[in-house]
């Protein structure tokens, strides 16, 4: 069942579904089991410059930029509705494009109906404050307005997720923009575009180019006529961006990687500890930004708890997006499936004790797809490869700490700062851990939550800016400060003789 438009005209630009300007497509593969799920327009340079004047246009010329924030409000909050109304058709298509679990897709609808409803609801709500002049005789406000003309440039792993964390923020500032999802899982951002256009999202202020990112994202990243490129993805695409970005002094938001500990210590609830750190890595098959993919633990409980990890990961079912009996899936592609097995060799190869997987399942079900076994590398050392770079798979990393100083100490010793946890039975020491990680969000004997009202980002490498949350609007907004002098007259500064 064909999930995006089958006809390839799926760019949408100016208001318009269009084919590429050269008529190129792509195939979309399910990664459970290689199956043909969509074909899409192929978008290059052309179709991108096309978008960006067309969002310039409508930016500079039409009426959205000083449209009413409550209407934009009440347009984001039609999208809500839509894809509450469409949520199965959405679920369907982000599950064949990814090879994700159907639940885990309808999950992440109801999370992104809730990013729309989110930004629809604070829209209007803080137009800016007015500041003491220290005068009677003059006023004077700080407003906030649109940033302008937004590239986006998104990953594949959350693909709508990440779309709609840009996506609802810059309709409720008042921007306009041209998105470019990951080329391979463009599916739910087709599907989106049509939301936009039914909730009743002007021509041209909402623009959609599918493509590389060497082709399309490079010419958002780099064109003069963008104000703000958000970015969210690997780190060294992150670098490559701001560099291309650099030149034209335009606004960067980076949402980046993480290489996330989940701290744990002895007076933990054992089974809560064990649950979690299951949980925390191998959802998705570790292909979450924020996985606890470096599991920090005390040595009294070091060897019970990756004992009973490793039953535990030896017993995930794994399977394709509409398997009953699947627990996770397949990786994105055998791109990525190859990158996941030579970390676990380089890993190896440095000294890492290889406790289970490090391999692909075995039997004719996962032939096609792009499955790889959970995977847990014990004792693995400071400052080697295997806890410095992201795998972005099925594979935990353990490491051993002796007291509170130590665990704070290994926890932060990344040059990531997206995410990370601290499983304790002392809430007293819970807070001080807390406090002193420095990591943009932190979980509390829990992992993986998140809110549209909190702010999301990384420390460090892990980003610049953050998403969601009142800061996740202010990205997509200019203060602009105006001050007006009620009683004009000559001031007399220099001599008028
Ligand atoms: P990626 O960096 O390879 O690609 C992300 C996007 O960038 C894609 O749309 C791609 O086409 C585009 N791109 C690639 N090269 C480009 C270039 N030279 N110029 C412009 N655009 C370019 O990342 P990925 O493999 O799709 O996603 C996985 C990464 O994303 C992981 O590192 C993960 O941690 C990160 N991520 C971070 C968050 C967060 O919230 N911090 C969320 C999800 C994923």
């Amino acid at each position: 069942m064909p999930q995006a438009d089958n006809s390839a005209a799926t760019l949408l630009i100016d208001g318009e579904w269009v084919p590429a300007a050269d008529g190129r497509t792509r195939q979309i593969h399910c990664p459970a089991d290689g199956q043909l799920v969509a074909t899409v327009s192929e978008g290059g340079r052309a179709d991108a410059e096309r978008a960006i004047a067309a969002a310039r246009r409508a930016f500079d010329e039409g009426g959205w930029s000083t449209s009413s924030a409550w209407e934009r409000g009440d347009l984001l909050l039609r999208v809500a509705d839509i894809l509450v109304r469409d949520k199965d058709e959405f679920a369907r298509a982000e599950s064949l494009d990814t090879g994700k679990r159907l639940v885990e897709s309808e999950y992440d609808m109801d999370d992104i109906a809730a990013c729309f409803r989110y930004f629809g609801k604070i829209a209007g709500t803080d137009a800016g404050k007015l500041v003491d002049t220290g005068s009677p005789d003059a006023i004077s406000r700080v407003q906030y307005e649109p940033v302008g003309v937004c590239g986006m440039i998104t990953p594949w792993n959350f693909p709508l997720l990440q779309v709609a964390w840009k996506v609802a923020p810059a309709i409720a500032a008042g921007d306009t923009f041209i998105l470019k999802p990951s080329e391979l899982t463009p599916s739910t951002a087709v599907l989106l575009m049509r939301a936009l256009v039914e909730a009743g999202l002007p021509a041209g202020v909402g623009n959609l180019v599918l493509g590389t990112g060497s082709e399309v994202g490079s010419v958002l990243s780099e064109h003069p006529a963008v104000d703000l490129i958000s970015f969210t993805g690997g780190l060294h695409t992150g670098r490559t961006i701001s560099a291309m970005a650099a030149p034209t002094v335009k606004k960067v938001a980076l949402e980046l990687g993480g290489k996330n500990p989940n701290v744990v210590f002895a007076d933990a609830d054992f089974d809560t500890a064990v649950d979690f750190a299951l949980t925390a890595i191998f959802l998705h098959s570790g292909q979450v930004c924020s996985a606890g993919a470096r599991l920090v633990v005390q040595d009294e409980v070091h060897d019970a708890l990756v004992a009973e990890i490793v039953r535990r990961a030896e017993k995930i079912r794994i399977g394709g997006p509409f398997d009953e009996d699947a627990e996770t899936g397949p990786l994105i592609s055998a791109a990525h499936l190859q990158k996941v097995d030579d970390y676990v060799k380089e890993a190896v190869s440095e000294g890492a004790v290889l406790r289970t997987g490090g391999k692909r399942p075995e039997g004719e079900r996962y032939a096609t797809g792009h499955y790889y076994l959970p995977t847990v590398l014990d004792e693995v050392k400071q400052g080697s490869y295997a806890v410095t770079e992201e795998s972005f798979g099925p594979v935990l990393t353990v490491e051993r700490f002796t007291d509170e100083d130590d665990a704070v100490r290994i926890a932060n010793d990344t040059h990531y700062g997206l995410a990370g946890a601290v499983f304790t039975s002392d809430p007293a020491k819970a807070q001080r851990v807390a406090n002193r990680l420095r990591h943009g969000t932190v979980w509390i004997n829990d992992f993986h939550p998140y809110l549209p009202q909190a702010e999301w980002g990384g420390f460090k490498q892990s980003g610049i800016g953050r998403e969601l949350g009142r800061a996740g609007l202010g990205e997509y907004q200019e203060a602009k400060h105006v001050y007006q002098n009620l009683r004009p007259g000559p001031q007399n500064w220099f001599s008028a003789e």
